[in-house]
């Protein structure tokens, strides 16, 4: 199976370190510890060699544009003997303007460089975008309105009320993401936020009190008219863009026959196997274009080709 992109395994969160103040200040101050900066909720890189690649912050860049303590750090996790630090600019910096155009560093969404970088790195900096999303948008305790601190290394926030002090949990939100099939073809459809000419697999959110199964055939239903049967299980991806998980499915149609609501989406086709061979030529396919390589809905799509016979 192809790579589950922004999950690498080679990551220990290391959960056990997130209530251990001595641990959490020794990597604080440890020189080998990398510091995972976001600025705007945007990623940072840096082009080397001809390649861009994840721009983590040194001991000198964080002399240089974090002078005072570190304001809420997030601990992350370890991989391969090295402690990583999630860290807001925004809160942050001093210098901040001056220090990216001296570096030339490159400011900007990951999913734009993702599939080419590093895998840990990549999946360090989409923990990173998640969890300070969070965090910006959890500033105030959702029970009395009093503001909220950061605690256990990040990963929760505490009213600071006395009289409530309630604990908040760092949210991910479930959407499933199904391929449907009818025989040799496929049900792909597009958003009118998508790049021109991409056709995806369809995605919904899943509701309270619903199982994953009801919401599929609920949002297949809603957006295209279709009822669906067989429905497997495929394997999940985070997808903290803001705050998604991505549950991804395989499900039958029992119908081709589409009503397709154009409030939802722009538009849906049957592709046939033939057609999605053309489409991984971007030379020969014309105007259609298959999701990014770094999302489940391409898996979904090549995993079908590849069992396809
Ligand atoms: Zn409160």
């Amino acid at each position: 199976m192809s790579q589950t992109f922004y999950a690498s395994s080679k990551i220990d969160r290391h959960s056990d370190f997130r209530s251990d103040a001595k641990i959490l200040n020794k990597i604080m101050i440890d020189d080998k510890t990398k510091f995972v900066p976001i600025w705007n909720g945007k990623n940072l890189f840096q082009q080397v060699n001809e390649k861009i690649e994840a721009y983590l912050l040194n001991k000198e860049d964080l002399r240089l544009i974090v002078p005072n303590d570190i304001v809420n750090p997030i601990f992350l996790g370890v991989a391969d003997n090295t402690n990583y630090i999630g860290l807001d600019l925004n809160e942050n910096n001093s210098e901040f303007n001056l220090w990216i155009e001296k570096k030339s560093i490159i400011i900007d969404d990951l999913r734009k460089f993702g599939p080419t970088l590093n895998e840990v790195e990549a999946s360090f900096l989409a923990l990173t975008s998640g969890m300070f999303y969070w965090h910006n948008t959890h500033k105030f305790c959702g029970f009395c309105g009093s503001k909220n601190t950061s605690a256990e290394g990040g990963f929760v926030r505490i009213c600071s009320n006395s009289s409530c002090r309630k604990s908040h949990f760092p949210r991910t939100d479930p959407a499933i993401i199904t391929l449907i099939s009818s025989g040799d073809r496929v049900l792909l459809g597009r958003s009118p936020r998508f790049p021109e000419g991409m056709y995806s697999t369809l995605a919904g959110f899943v509701e309270p009190g619903e199982s994953l199964e009801q919401a599929l055939e609920r949002e297949v239903f809603e957006e295209v008219g279709v009822r669906v049967e067989n429905i497997r299980y495929f394997n999940s991806q985070p997808w903290p863009f803001p705050a998604s998980l991505m549950l991804g499915f395989f499900a039958e149609a029992k119908h081709e026959g589409m009503r397709i609501d154009y409030n939802e989406i722009e538009d849906a086709q049957w592709f046939s196997i033939d057609q999605l061979r053309s489409l991984k030529h971007p030379a020969i396919s014309g105007e259609f274009k298959l999701p990014r390589v770094d999302s489940i809905a391409r898996r979904l799509v090549d995993t079908w080709m590849a069992n396809f016979n």
